[in-house]
């Protein structure tokens, strides 16, 4: 039995969509999730099957506040994966969260249609998007903090 296989048998979780669909489903509400350890209080992202932290499995979703900082940021013009075709060109940011974890998310343009105005460091806030634009690409969406 190979190593896999016995952490497999420890709980392991096998199907992507069972380990990340809650996460999708909370942005289809206009909610942001994060994983929550439930034994060391760990906030984790990207979804995992074990906590980074204490290696625990007892892992569950915890709300966060949507506000962070931009950590980095592009604009992809080409080669988007397929579903992302008819976005491009548009904006992928790596917004670190105020609680802590990280994600990659899409940063909404400026009223000139430009991301421009953004700039590394910069506040930015989670926005709600439509549930039919989640189900079609479920990202997180940010746009700059005001004031
Ligand atoms: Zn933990």
């Amino acid at each position: 039995m190979s190593v896999t296989n016995v952490l497999r048998d420890g709980g392991y979780i096998q199907n992507a969509e069972e380990l990340t669909g809650p996460f999708g489903a909370a942005l289809a509400e206009g909610k942001l999730i994060v994983q929550r350890c439930l034994d060391c209080s760990a906030l984790i992202m990207y979804p995992k099957y074990r906590c980074p932290t204490c290696f625990s499995g007892n892992l569950g979703w915890h709300q966060v506040s949507g506000a962070g900082t931009l950590a980095t940021f592009t604009i992809l013009r080409y080669g988007p994966p397929s579903s992302f075709d008819v976005e491009a060109p548009y904006c992928i940011g790596i917004v670190k969260l105020d609680e802590g974890p990280q994600l990659m998310c899409r940063m909404h343009p400026g009223s000139d249609g430009t991301w421009d105005h953004y700039v590394c460091e910069q506040r930015v806030n989670f926005v709600p998007a439509d549930a039919a634009e989640v189900a079609e690409r479920p990202a997180a969406w940010f746009s700059a903090a005001l004031g």
